[in-house]
C-alpha cells in the first residue's frame, strides 16, 4: 500500500482557464522527497522541493504548492542532482577515425553514432561538448526529440594543418580543399579542414562557424592516434594561432586546443585559446600561466589509467610508444593541477567503437585517485557548465544554465541511489544507480514508476 502510494504519479486537476492556452501546454512536475545536490555545494540540500515546468527549474522551496496539472515524483529520499556533462566526447568517432571516414559508409557511422548517443543519455549524461567530428544531423535529430541523446555543443570540423592530427588522409594524395581540390572525404563530409597560413585558417574557421559549431576545436600538437604527427610536435604557428581565436572570438566563441607539447600548450595560451585538451606535457611554469589567464584544462583520466593491451584493439608499434609517453606525463599534470587549482574539465575522449564509448562512466573511478568526490562531482556539473557558457551566444542552448540544480536551469536531472558525495563509484554504475534520468523536462528513465512513463 506505502509501496503503491509511493510509486503512484498523481495528476491533478488543473484550475487554470483556457485563456492561457500557452501556459497550459507546458507540464509541470514536481519533486518531493529528495535531497538535493545542487552541482556545487558540499552539501545535500534537504527539506526542498522542485518543480520543473516546460523544460526549466521554476521553483526550489520548502512544500511548493501548486494548482496546475502536475506529476508528481516521490524521490523517496534520494538524492537529485544535475545531468552529468561530459566535456570532450567525439559522437561520431564510432570506428577508429580512418575507418569512420573512409572505409564505411557515413549512413552506418551515423547509425552507431546515433545509438552511442542514446547509451550515453542513459549513462546519465545529457549534456556532450563534442570535440570534433560531422556530429551535427545527429544534434539536429536529438534536439527535434527524434532520437534520444545528450544536448551537443558541436565543434563540428577539426581545424588541423597540412600533416596534423587532423590531417586522416593515410594516401596523402589529397588536394587541399581550400584549392578547390575537394577531394578527399575527410572535407567533404565535415569532419575536417587542413588550412596552412592566416587565410586558409580564417577561411577554415568560418566555415566551421557557419556549420553551427559552438566552440572551435584545433589541432595544436602531434598526437598519439593521429596519422603523421609525432606526439613532440608542435601545430600552427603563434600567428596562425591568433588568426583562429580571433575568429572564433568575432563569433563570440572561443577555441579549445588539442595540445600534448609543452611548448603547444603555451603557443596555444598566449593566442587566446580558452580550453587545452590533453595537456598532459604542460610544465609547471605554462600550467601556472594557465591558472592566471583562467584557461580550462580539459584532461583525461581513464584513458591514461590503461595499459596499451587494455584498449581491446591492437595499437601499432608507434602509437604504443606514444601512448605510453603521454602516459608517463598524466599523473603529473593532475597533481599539478589540483595543487594549482586550474579550471578542470571533466571529459573522457572515449572513441574508436561503441565498446570503448560505454568505458565512459569509468572516468569516476580513475579520477577518485586523484581528486575528492565533491571535486569531480563539481567538474562532471557545474564546472563543465561554466565551461560550456563560453560559447556565449553560439550556445545551442541559450535559455538556461547547465550543470546546476537551481531555479532557471534546465531541468535537466538525475536521481541516484545512493549518495555520490560519499561514494562516487555509485556514478560508475549508472545501470543500477541512477534510477531517473529527465533532460530537457522530459523523462528517459524512471525506475520509480516505470508502468506510466
Ligand atoms: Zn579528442
Amino acid at each position: 500500500m506505502k509501496k503503491l502510494f509511493l510509486f503512484t504519479v498523481l495528476l491533478l486537476i488543473s484550475f487554470f482557464n483556457g485563456n492561457n492556452a500557452q501556459e497550459a501546454q507546458k507540464q509541470q512536475i514536481l519533486f518531493l522527497n529528495v535531497k538535493i545536490f545542487d552541482g556545487k555545494s558540499d552539501k545535500l540540500i534537504t527539506g526542498k522541493d522542485v518543480l520543473v515546468e516546460g523544460n526549466r527549474i521554476i521553483k526550489i522551496a520548502p512544500k511548493i504548492k501548486t494548482n496546475r496539472l502536475v506529476k508528481i515524483v516521490n524521490g523517496q529520499g534520494k538524492v537529485l542532482m544535475p545531468g552529468l556533462i561530459d566535456a570532450h566526447t567525439h559522437l561520431m568517432v564510432t570506428k577508429p577515425f580512418d575507418e569512420a571516414i573512409y572505409t564505411y559508409e557515413p549512413t552506418y557511422i551515423a547509425s552507431l553514432a546515433t545509438e552511442a548517443a542514446r547509451r550515453m543519455l542513459m549513462r546519465g549524461f545529457t549534456t556532450a561538448r563534442d570535440a570534433g567530428g560531422p556530429v551535427m544531423g545527429l544534434k539536429r535529430a536529438i534536439d527535434e526529440g527524434i532520437v534520444p541523446g545528450p544536448r551537443i555543443f558541436p565543434s563540428n570540423a577539426f581545424i588541423s594543418q597540412t600533416g596534423g592530427h587532423g590531417d586522416f588522409d593515410l594516401s596523402m594524395t589529397y588536394l587541399s580543399p581550400y584549392f578547390a581540390g575537394q577531394l578527399d572525404k575527410a572535407y567533404l563530409f565535415g569532419w575536417t579542414i587542413t588550412a596552412d597560413g592566416v587565410p586558409e585558417v580564417r577561411k577554415a574557421v568560418r566555415e566551421v562557424l557557419r556549420s553551427g559549431a559552438s566552440q572551435i576545436k584545433i589541432m595544436a600538437s602531434g598526437s598519439i592516434t593521429g596519422a603523421h604527427d609525432p606526439l613532440d610536435v608542435v601545430e600552427y604557428a603563434p600567428e596562425e594561432m591568433r588568426a583562429i581565436v580571433e575568429e572564433a572570438e568575432k563569433w563570440g566563441t572561443y577555441a579549445m586546443a588539442h595540445a600534448y607539447s609543452d611548448e603547444a600548450v603555451r603557443t596555444a595560451i598566449e593566442a587566446g585559446v580558452k580550453s587545452i585538451e590533453h595537456g598532459l606535457m604542460a610544465s609547471p611554469e605554462t600550467l601556472k600561466l594557465m591558472k592566471k589567464k583562467g584557461v580550462w584544462l580539459s584532461t583525461q583520466c581513464l584513458n591514461y589509467s590503461k595499459n596499451v593491451e587494455d584498449f581491446g584493439v591492437e595499437m601499432p608499434a608507434n602509437v604504443a610508444a606514444k601512448f605510453n609517453e603521454a602516459k608517463k606525463s598524466a599523473e603529473r599534470v593532475y597533481k599539478l593541477a589540483k595543487k594549482y587549482g586550474l579550471k578542470l574539465a571533466w571529459g573522457t575522449d572515449t572513441f574508436g567503437s561503441l565498446e570503448v564509448q560505454d568505458t565512459e562512466s569509468q572516468e569516476f573511478t580513475a579520477r577518485s585517485k586523484y581528486f575528492s568526490n565533491i571535486e569531480i562531482l563539481r567538474q562532471v556539473t557545474s564546472l563543465n557548465g561554466e565551461l560550456l557558457s563560453l560559447s556565449g551566444k553560439r550556445s545551442p542552448y541559450p535559455d538556461g544554465r547547465l550543470g546546476v540544480v537551481e531555479e532557471g536551469a534546465y531541468a535537466d536531472l538525475l536521481i541516484v541511489d545512493g549518495n555520490p558525495l560519499q561514494d562516487i563509484t555509485l556514478l560508475a554504475k549508472p545501470e543500477e544507480s541512477i534510477q531517473f534520468i529527465m533532460k530537457d523536462g522530459t523523462i528517459y528513465k524512471n525506475t520509480f514508476n516505470p508502468k506510466k512513463d
